[in-house]
This record gives structure tokens, C-alpha cells and sequence, in this order.
């Protein structure tokens, strides 16, 4: 519609532009008028120089041929009444005259005379309808961007919600509430306003709330945070009143938050401080959420990952007082999710879900079912008439790594240090016991990176050994190690696992208190600052002595794991030859290929041992970014 429009007042433009031009050389066809004075003019007529005059009130143009010139005809203009006596001699004289009304006739007139009203309107109009697009409806700025779900659209039930169990039970009578509020109060059952989803992306919050308004059959408002902060100061707190007026005539019903942090971070927390928008949009949140009655059958449901950021006094009783987590499937939860998904495709025979979910920790529900789908896509492609393991075993890698970039040019030299690079991360993985058993190795470019080696843990990792760490810092440095010993050179591909290894010997050191000189001090910040910086909010604490310690502490962990990279990979040089040259020439080593070539009997590993984890300050709980469910060692 908008474009439409543009293009209009485009064709206007043009269309006007061009009358003016025409208008302009019309009028400016007599060129080289020269003006002459009104008394020059008159004796020219006495001496019968002049041949034709037009007269357009006082404005006199015309062209003599004066008597003494070189004989051209002269253009001329000039200001002046004329009277009776000039028209009287003008006649005696012969010389042609007309009058010319001073009135600006028709339409070019008219034009020249409203242009720019016609342009000023034309714009306006123009802004108006921008505006409406954007907030569709000029008028309607404060209106709520929520979607409502009836009801009938919503189909969602408990049944769709697999692998979450404990989080499905805690919400159950919300369920009972919402089909009768009045009756459940009655007879004393206290139910919260507010309850907070808490758990990372793709872990199923908005399919949980939906589900659970479509199992009380009611209607469904989902919005997200970010859609109250607007730029104009107030439109998100008029949005957060319209939802709730909307969701008090549709009640029972449930209203669901998406992005909560978006909108309720502590308040004071931006820098410039004081009311932003986002702070007056929260108030109004809070305002609504006091205000109503909790029989008046509204639950107000959000979601975050970052619950420490909140505003305390969201969390305070009467809002948000009620805390469900939503964990990340377990095996079994991440096979009860797949059940799900497949429950409408057709599986081949040799499909074992059992054994996906095995090799998916770290999975959410949504990228399972993203699984479930690639599968699927890839299936078609290759017209199958089922899904085959082979098919999920694609769509796993296509999930974690990204999609093959076969097209790629890579030069052989690239290609060659790519192998030893992957050959080097696999190596070390492999001859080192404890790691996590390399599942795949190989130089076929995906995403960003050239090549890559994957490690596959036995279970679900929730904590890391500081032995388990440094050999992972091990692995990380091996592909550079590789290369240094079968070139002599060292390439930007290694950039990324520098960055990974310092990464995780920084948080040894400053957060798990793994460093004997260090301590077992947390010097890190917990990240809350919404502004500042991690680092910058770090550094100002620490003293220039202890920094230095951290700084050394971090460099000879990395140092020694180098060393140890080295040493390891001198060793076997042969394998890494031969591992190199098998990637070279068939791109892909699985695990089974990769124990052939090193002689080695398919080993079971086992669980560290309960007596191992009872070292218990040796063990660090994993932080959200040190998470590695699948470790990818990208080149
Ligand atoms: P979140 O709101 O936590 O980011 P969603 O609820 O939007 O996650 O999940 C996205 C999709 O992933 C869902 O629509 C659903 O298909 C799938 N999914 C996520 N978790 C589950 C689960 N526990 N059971 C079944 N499907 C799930
Ligand atoms: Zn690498």
C-alpha cells in the first residue's frame, strides 16, 4: 500500500516538474528581451522604430527595428500606463498592439499558484500512512501488541509437552483453576498471579503456557517483552493497561510474557538511570498485576533465562511470587520429546530414538524437534519413503555444525593443514584417557569453520574436573600444535581454539578457584550490570599484583598444555600422518575408522567414579558458557 503510494506522488512529481519546465521555456521564449526606459519607448514610437506591442497591465513588452542600428529586430520591455494618448499614437504610428488579460489563466496558473500547498498535503498524507503501517493506526499507538488465542486456534496440550515432567506437575492446578476460578477460591485453594518459566531458550515455556490455557480451554494472550519497550516514551505502559483490559473481558484467561528481562530488569539500572520508558512500563506492569483480584481467573505467565536479572520487586508476593523451572531434557526426557515429534512421520525400522537421544545432550526441545525435521527434509530430498538413522544421523550434524559448505574453495595447502589441524584436536583426544570419545572428524567446511573434530560425552555433563579441563585445553591447542610440527608454521585457523583454551583457563583461575597460588577466591563478578561490561566490572577490583598472578597463573596453564600437545603428537607422528591422509582422501572419520587406524579395541568409557567426584573442590558446576554437551573443535 505504501510503496503504491510512493510511487503516486512519484508520478506527480515528474508530471509537475515537467509542466513547470514547459511553463518556463514558454514563457522565456522571447530571450534577450533588453529593458528599455518608458521614455525611450515612447519616442521610439514617435519615430515609428516600434512594429508590436503587447500590453499586460503596466507591463509593456514588444520589438522595434531601430533606424540607425544594424537592422536587427530588438526585443524590448518596459513599465508603464498605457494611457490614450500612447494608444492614440500607437495607431497613427501603425503599430500592432494587443491587451493581455492580467488574470493567470487555467490550469498551468493554478498549478504555479497551489504547487507547494499540493506538495505540503501530499506529504503529510504520506507521513500519516507511514505512521499507521508502523503502529497500525495512527490513534492506535497504545494498543496492546498482544495476539490472543482463542480457544479454538489453540490445540496444545499437555500431551504435546514430553521430557518436562516435574515442571508439567507444579502447573496442574493452575489447570483445575482456570476451568472453574470462582469455586476454587471458594473453597480456600490460594493461587498465584504470576508465575515465572524460568529455563534457557527452546526448553518449551510457551508451549508449557499454552498448553495449559488449552487444557483449561481458555483464551491465550502471548506478547513479548520487547514488544512494550517502544521509542515513544509511555506507548509501552498504555500497551501493558490495553492487555489487561482486554484480558479482563476474556477471562478466564492467561497471559503470557515472552522475554521478561526485556521489560523487567532492575529498575536504575541503564546508565542515565531514572524513568526511562522501560522502567515506566514495568511500573505499569506491577500496577496491573496488584490490581486485579485473583478470582478474577487472569494468570499472568512469563518466561526468562535470566532470572537474576529481574527486578526484585516483580518477584514479590502477589506477581510473579511462583518460580517454575524448565530444565533441558535429560536422555529420557529428550526421547520422550523425539516420541513426540515423530509421532507424524514415518520412522524406518532401524530408527532408534533411544539411541538419538544418547548421542544429543545438551539438545532443548526445539532443537530436537529441528531434528526431527531435518530428518525429514532430508528424506524427501533423497525420496525416501521413511526416515532413517542415516537421515537423523545428517540432521544431527546439520543441526550442530551447520550445513556442509561444499562449494567452498579451499586451496591444497589449506586443505592439507586443515587435515594435520583436525588430525592434531582428534589425536590428542583420543591418546588421552578421560576425555570425552571423539565421535567424528572431518575437513568438509561447515559454517565458519574449515574442518572440525567432535567429542561426544557418555552422559550429561553438570560438572567438570579441573583434570577434565586441562585436558580439554589439551585438545584445543592440538591442532595448532599439529601444524607447528608438520610446517613449522602457524595459521589464523587456530584463532578460534586460542581464544576457547584462554577462555577456559581465565575461568580455572578467577571463577573455580582451580589455581594453587590463586586460591579458591571467586574474583570474577557475578554478570549483573546491565551497561557495564563483564570485564570492565572485573578489572576495577582486582589489585595490579593479583591481576599479574591471574595473568601468569593463565599463561602457564596454556603453556603446559602446549607442551603436553606437543610431546604427545612428536610421539605419534606416524598416526598423525596417516590420520591426516585418510581425511585427505575420504573428508570424514568416524569413530570406528579412527580406533582402526590406532589399533584400538572399541573401549567402553566409564562415569568417573563416585570416588573421584567426592574431590570436591576439584569439581566446578558448569556455567551456562562453559556448557560443551557436544564439544566441536573447529578449525
Ligand atoms: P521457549 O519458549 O522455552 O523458548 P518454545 O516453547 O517456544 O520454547 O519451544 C519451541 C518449540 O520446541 C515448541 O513449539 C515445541 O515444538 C518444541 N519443544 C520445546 N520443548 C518441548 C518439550 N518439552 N516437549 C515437546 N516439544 C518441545
Ligand atoms: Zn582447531
Amino acid at each position: 500500500m505504501n510503496s503504491g503510494f510512493l510511487k503516486n506522488l512519484f508520478v506527480w512529481f515528474i508530471i509537475f516538474a515537467s509542466l513547470m519546465g514547459a511553463y518556463q521555456i514558454l514563457s522565456e521564449g522571447k530571450k534577450n528581451t533588453t529593458e528599455i526606459q518608458y521614455s525611450e519607448f515612447l519616442s521610439r514610437v514617435d519615430s515609428g522604430e516600434v512594429l508590436e506591442v503587447e500590453i499586460k497591465g503596466n507591463q509593456i513588452n514588444g520589438q522595434y527595428i531601430p533606424i540607425n542600428g544594424s537592422g536587427g529586430t530588438v526585443y524590448f520591455e518596459t513599465y508603464g500606463p498605457a494611457g490614450d494618448d500612447l494608444l492614440k499614437q500607437m495607431t497613427e504610428k501603425r503599430v500592432n498592439f494587443k491587451f493581455i488579460s492580467t488574470q493567470e489563466s487555467g490550469f498551468l496558473a493554478f498549478l504555479i499558484n497551489w504547487a507547494p500547498m499540493i506538495i505540503l498535503i501530499a506529504l503529510m498524507i504520506f507521513f500519516i500512512r507511514q505512521i499507521q503501517a508502523g503502529g497500525r493506526g495512527a490513534m492506535s499507538f497504545g494498543k496492546s501488541r498482544a495476539k490472543m488465542l482463542s480457544k479454538e486456534d489453540n490445540k496444545k496440550t499437555f500431551a504435546d509437552v514430553a521430557g518436562i515432567d516435574e515442571a508439567k506437575d507444579e502447573v496442574q492446578e493452575i489447570v483445575d483453576f482456570l476451568k472453574n476460578p470462582k469455586k476454587f477460591t471458594k473453597l480456600g485453594g490460594r493461587i498465584p498471579k504470576g508465575i515465572l518459566l524460568v529455563g534457557s531458550p527452546g526448553t518449551g515455556k510457551t508451549l508449557l503456557a499454552k498448553a495449559i490455557a488449552g487444557e483449561a480451554g481458555v483464551p491465550f494472550f502471548i506478547i513479548s517483552g520487547s514488544d512494550f519497550v517502544e521509542m515513544f516514551v509511555g506507548v509501552g505502559a498504555s500497551r501493558v493497561r490495553d492487555l489487561f483490559a482486554q484480558a479482563k473481558k476474556n477471562s478466564p484467561c492467561i497471559i503470557f510474557v515472552d522475554e521478561l528481562d526485556a521489560v523487567g530488569r532492575h529498575r536504575g539500572a541503564g546508565l542515565g538511570g531514572g524513568h526511562d520508558e522501560r522502567e515506566q512500563t514495568l511500573n505499569q506492569l506491577l500496577v496491573e498485576m496488584d490490581g486485579f483480584e485473583a478470582t478474577e481467573g487472569i494468570i499472568v505467565m512469563a518466561a526468562t533465562n535470566r532470572p537474576d536479572v529481574l527486578d526484585p520487586a516483580i518477584l514479590r508476593p502477589g506477581r510473579f511470587d511462583r518460580q517454575v523451572v524448565v530444565p533441558k531434557p535429560d536422555v529420557k526426557g529428550r526421547e520422550e520429546i523425539l516420541k513426540v515429534h515423530s509421532k507424524n512421520v514415518p520412522l524406518d525400522s532401524d530408527v532408534e530414538l533411544n539411541t538419538v537421544a544418547r548421542s544429543t545432550p545438551g539438545f532443548s526441545g526445539a532443537d530436537l524437534e529441528n531434528l526431527i525435521n531435518e530428518a525429514a527434509i532430508r528424506a524427501a530430498r533423497e525420496s525416501h519413503t521413511k526416515i532413517s538413522m542415516n537421515d537423523i544421523e545428517f540432521a544431527k550434524d546439520k543441526v550442530i555444525m551447520g550445513s556442509e559448505r561444499k562449494s567452498l574453495v579451499i586451496n591444497d595447502h589449506e586443505r592439507k593443514v586443515t587435515a594435520y589441524h583436525e588430525a592434531g584436536h582428534a589425536l590428542v583426544a583420543k591418546l588421552t584417557p578421560g576425555t570425552d570419545p571423539v565421535h567424528k572428524v572431518t575437513i568438509i567446511p561447515r559454517g565458519m569453520a574449515l574442518g572440525l573434530t567432535m567429542q561426544i560425552p557418555i552422559e550429561d555433563k553438570y560438572m567438570m574436573s579441573r583434570d577434565y579441563l586441562l585436558k580439554t585445553i589439551n585438545i584445543l591447542l592440538a591442532g595448532r600444535a599439529a601444524e607447528e610440527i608438520i610446517f613449522n608454521e602457524r595459521t589464523t585457523g587456530a584463532g578460534n581454539d586460542l581464544e576457547r583454551a584462554s577462555e577456559i583457563a581465565r575461568k580455572m583461575v578467577t571463577e573455580w578457584g582451580m589455581s594453587e597460588k590463586v586460591g579458591p577466591i571467586r574474583l570474577t563478578k557475578k554478570e549483573g550490570e546491565v551497561f557495564l561490561g563483564k570485564e570492565m566490572s572485573t578489572g576495577s577490583q582486582l589489585s595490579p599484583t593479583t591481576s599479574e598472578i591471574i595473568d601468569s597463573e593463565i599463561k602457564s596453564i596454556i603453556v603446559n598444555a602446549n607442551n603436553e600437545a606437543m610431546n604427545l603428537l612428536k610421539e605419534n607422528e606416524k598416526f598423525l600422518h596417516d590420520l591426516a591422509n585418510l581425511l585427505l582422501e575420504q573428508e570424514v572419520v568416524d569413530s570406528k575408522e579412527l580406533n582402526k587406524l590406532l589399533g584400538i579395541e572399541e573401549e567402553i568409557k566409564s562415569p568417573p567414579s563416585n570416588n573421584e567426584q567426592e574431590k570436591a573442590s576439584n569439581w566446578s558446576p558448569i556455567t551456562p558458557e562453559t556448557t560443551t554437551a557436544f564439544s566441536e573443535i573447529e578449525d
